[in-house]
This record gives C-alpha cells, sequence and structure tokens, in this order.
C-alpha cells in the first residue's frame, strides 16, 4: 500500500475510533446510566463527536482528498472505494455555511421541545413553528447540496438510500400500494379473522428473555460479538464488527412485542457481525443504507420470523418457555394469532400487511412539502385525508397522527422510505434465496446458519462497499420490484384469513 494512502487510513481510523467511543456513549445513555448523569454524558459526547467531526472536515482531510483526486492510481482498490466514500460524505455539507448549520441544529433542539410539548397537548399548534423552520432550512440547503438530482425531494433521498430516486420510488410504492389495499380487501370482504385473545396473557419477563434469547441465538446473531439489553426505544448498536449490540423493551401482557423486536434488532446485529474485516476503521465498515439495513432485520422478522415452519419448529420453545400458559393453544390458532392484520394509525405498531402503507403516506406528504411546496401548517389535513383514503381510518388528534414520529421533529426527510424498501429487499432477496436453500427443510433440521451465510455472501459482507441498487441485482439478478412482497403477504395473509 502507498504510504499516503498508509496515513489516510490512519487518519480514518482516529476518526473510527472517536465515533466508537461516541457510539458506545450513546448506547450507555439509552441502557444503563444514572439518570442525574445526563449533563455529563452529553459534555463528554458532544466533546468526541465534535473531535470527528473536525477531523472529518479539517483541512488536513481536504489536503488527503485533493491529492487522491489528482492521484487515485496509488490507491488499492479497497482505498479507491474508501476514498470515494470519504469525499461523498465530505462534499455533501460543504457548501453548507457553518453558522446556518449550527442556527440548524439549534432549531432541532427547539423542535425536539416543541414536538413533545404538541404531543402532551395532542395538538399540531405548538409544533407547526419549529417545523415550518426545519423545512425552510432544508430548502436552503438542498441547492448547496444538489447535484444532477432530478428534484429537490431526491437530495434527501439520496441520503439515506443512495441511488434511489422519486422517479423510481414513485412506480414502485403505487404498485406497492395498490397491491397491499386489494389484498385487504380481500381479507375484509372473504377472511375469517383470526383470534387473538391470548396473545394478552401475561408471560413474565424472565420467561420472554429466555425465549427471545434463544431465538436470536438459533437465528445466528453471535452473543459473543453482542449483547441483549433494555432501553425504551429499541435499536441496534454497532461499535465494530465484534460489538454489535441490541436492545428491546418488554411488555408483559404482549409478548410478541419482544419476540419480534428482537428478531428484528438481531437481523440488524447479523449484518454488522458478518461484515469483512479489510473494512476495519473505515466509514465502508457498516451497512451500506438504511434501507439495505432494514432488509436484513425484516428478513429475520418478516421472512424467517414469520415463516409458518419457523414456528411449527420453534413452537415448543415458546410452550416450554413460557411453562404452560398457552397449553390450550393448537400450533395452528398460535400462528394465526401472530398475524392478525387491521388499520391502526401508529406505525410502529402495525402489522407487516398494513405497515408499508403507513410509509407510503409519509413519503407522499414529504415529496408534496419539497416538490410542490405544500405548506406545513397543511400537514395535519393532508395526513387525515390519506390515511382515511389508504387505510379507512381518521386519527382523533394529531398525537395519533402526524405528531406520531420523531423524524420530522430531527429533520430526517427523506429516511421514511427506507423502511418500506427493506420490506421490498428482503421479499426479494427471499424469493432468490429459495431457489437453492429450503426453508422448510432448514427449519426441520433448526438449521438457519446457511440462510445467515447466504446473507453473509451476498450482502453483508461488503459493508458499504457496495450500494443498495447494486447489491440487490447481484444478488437476485434484477432490480428491486414490489411483486415478491406481494406474493408472499397475499400467500400468507390468505392462508391465514382461510381464503383460498
Ligand atoms: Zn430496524
Amino acid at each position: 500500500m502507498h504510504q499516503k494512502e498508509l496515513e489516510f487510513r490512519a487518519y480514518l481510523k482516529e476518526i473510527a475510533m472517536f465515533n466508537e467511543a461516541t457510539a458506545l456513549f450513546g448506547w450507555d445513555t439509552q441502557t444503563g446510566m444514572p439518570r442525574d448523569a445526563v449533563d455529563f454524558r452529553a459534555e463528554v459526547s458532544s466533546y468526541f463527536s465534535g473531535k470527528a467531526f473536525e477531523m472529518s472536515i479539517s483541512a488536513k482531510m481536504e489536503e488527503f482528498l485533493t491529492y487522491f483526486s489528482q492521484h487515485s492510481d496509488i490507491l488499492s482498490q479497497d482505498g479507491l472505494l474508501i476514498y470515494k466514500e470519504v469525499k461523498k460524505e465530505f462534499d455533501l455539507n460543504r457548501n453548507i455555511p457553518i453558522d446556518r448549520y449550527t442556527a440548524y441544529i439549534k432549531c432541532l433542539g427547539k423542535a425536539d421541545e416543541t414536538w413533545h410539548e404538541g404531543r402532551k397537548t395532542k395538538s399540531f399548534e405548538p409544533f407547526k413553528q419549529s417545523l415550518e423552520e426545519i423545512v425552510q432550512f432544508l430548502k436552503e440547503f438542498i441547492p448547496l447540496q444538489r447535484k444532477d438530482e432530478a428534484t429537490p425531494y431526491d437530495v434527501l433521498l439520496n441520503q439515506y438510500e443512495p441511488g434511489m430516486t422519486v422517479e423510481k420510488l414513485d412506480s414502485l410504492f403505487s404498485e406497492l400500494r395498490d397491491g397491499l389495499m386489494a389484498i385487504r380487501q380481500t381479507l375484509t370482504e372473504k377472511g375469517t379473522v383470526p383470534q387473538t385473545d391470548f396473545l394478552s396473557r401475561y408471560v413474565p419477563k424472565s420467561q420472554q428473555h429466555k425465549l427471545v434469547t434463544e431465538l436470536a441465538k438459533r437465528i445466528d446473531y453471535n452473543f459473543d460479538k453482542g449483547r441483549l439489553d433494555d432501553t425504551t426505544h429499541p435499536f441496534m448498536q454497532n461499535l465494530n464488527r465484534n460489538d454489535a449490540r441490541i436492545t428491546t423493551r418488554w411488555n408483559e401482557h404482549d409478548f410478541k412485542m419482544a419476540t419480534f423486536g428482537v428478531i428484528h434488532e438481531a437481523g440488524h446485529g447479523i449484518y454488522e457481525q458478518n461484515i469483512d474485516a479489510r473494512f476495519d476503521y473505515t466509514p465502508l465498515a457498516t451497512g451500506t443504507s438504511m434501507g439495505m439495513h432494514e432488509s436484513q432485520s425484516l428478513f429475520y422478522e418478516i421472512i424467517v420470523g414469520s415463516h409458518k415452519e419457523f414456528w411449527k419448529n420453534n413452537f415448543s420453545l415458546f410452550q416450554e418457555a413460557t411453562e404452560g400458559t398457552f397449553k390450550d393453544i393448537d400450533f395452528d390458532t398460535f400462528y394465526k394469532g401472530l398475524h392478525k392484520s387491521e388499520p391502526s394509525f401508529i406505525r410502529i405498531e402495525a402489522d407487516t400487511l398494513t405497515y408499508p402503507l403507513h410509509i407510503i403516506i409519509r413519503y407522499e406528504i414529504e415529496k408534496m412539502i419539497f416538490n410542490e411546496d405544500l405548506p406545513v401548517s397543511e400537514l395535519p389535513r393532508v395526513w387525515n385525508e390519506k390515511y382515511q383514503e389508504y387505510l379507512g381510518i381518521t386519527p382523533e388528534n394529531d398525537l395519533e397522527g402526524v405528531l406520531q414520529d420523531v423524524h420530522w421533529s430531527a429533520g430526517l426527510f427523506g429516511y421514511f422510505p427506507s423502511y418500506a424498501l427493506g420490506y421490498m429487499y428482503a421479499a426479494q432477496l427471499y424469493h432468490t434465496m429459495e431457489k437453492t436453500l429450503d426453508f422448510t427443510e432448514e427449519f426441520a433440521k433448526d438449521n438457519y446458519r446457511k440462510i445467515r451465510e447466504w446473507l453473509s455472501a451476498h450482502i453483508h459482507q461488503y459493508g458499504s462497499s457496495k450500494k443498495p441498487n447494486e447489491l440487490i441485482l447481484e444478488a437476485t439478478g434484477e432490480a428491486l420490484s414490489p411483486r415478491y412482497l406481494l406474493d408472499i403477504q397475499q400467500k400468507r395473509y390468505f392462508d391465514i384469513y382461510g381464503i383460498d
């Protein structure tokens, strides 16, 4: 490796170490930190993350990037990929004047407060002005970040899902929306609604813990490279490929929450645990996009963890862990009960069939804000109309509606589509995998490793060195399509609702 690349890598490693420390502080803040420590923690965290940020925009960094832009031939193959990734990040914000950026960060702080205020009063009013300011800032930044993106909203989209465009999403989402609505309509007209009353039976945390830990191990989440802790808003925190931690919350009258929550977060963790060591301490040592990350958690949640054969083979584990609480429930009732589908207001509580509709609503609204200048004051009205149109329900107040998600108050516009993309990626990967791997047979052997190995070979190992559209094309032989998700959901839900 050329001396200059070695120096560049050493510099990146230092940034990565500051980032890893910040991530560890963040994990601790969300899991075990004593309440009164919050001010000290904020001070230390911002010092460390500030160091990493300074280094990433420093004159030294600029010098490296200028040098490599003229001498890219001296870079190794990986070095070139790393350089491109670093340059992309560097270019993204370099045209934003630092005082405007600082003002924006301050505005986000205020927005967090007014969002909480609005939630308390279940009214959009207190939050409205902050959100108008956030949108104004983003509209100011977009032209400074724009390269060749077709519309303003494409710029935001690209930051979370490189290569994704409004044009592609419009077509993917309209097919997905129509397909899901058609399935839902058939279920309503002809289906037999599964029995679900037993789902709220009391299952103590200790029993749930035993169950979910075992399930996470079975799907090949590696506890020597991770751990499970309690938190209020579940997440996976990766520090490095040998330390990808997961968290969950518990509800003793809803075992489904932690069960599927842990399977989901374990899927995120499995991704990080299997990235190739050659990307260590570089920006490529993590999942390639929000959408692809979500595809890995969802693969385990909605493909593996919702598969009938999966539960057939884990039903005895479930019965044993819950110590007889469900001894009167047969497998069929149990499995069907896990998959009742009904329209609901809150995205994170939605079932897997209706979930993407929640995302499509947010996508359409975000696009209206940035591409059609929909005034922020109109959001509650548009929101409620879309819920009525797509899900047949109208929120009673803004807490159930436009205020439910934290994303917009944090400036995360362009992020929501990732969730629905994850569903579609996961289903398409499954469709391909099924051609060479018999899931029923693997589940019967209690063997989940082959599934993990397939995902590691086609997705995980590459970290961010390949973009999502490349990965899906190489892994499945075609570009992303909503068809496979619709096929799986139709088959699964028709079976559960007794429709032939
Ligand atoms: Zn997730």
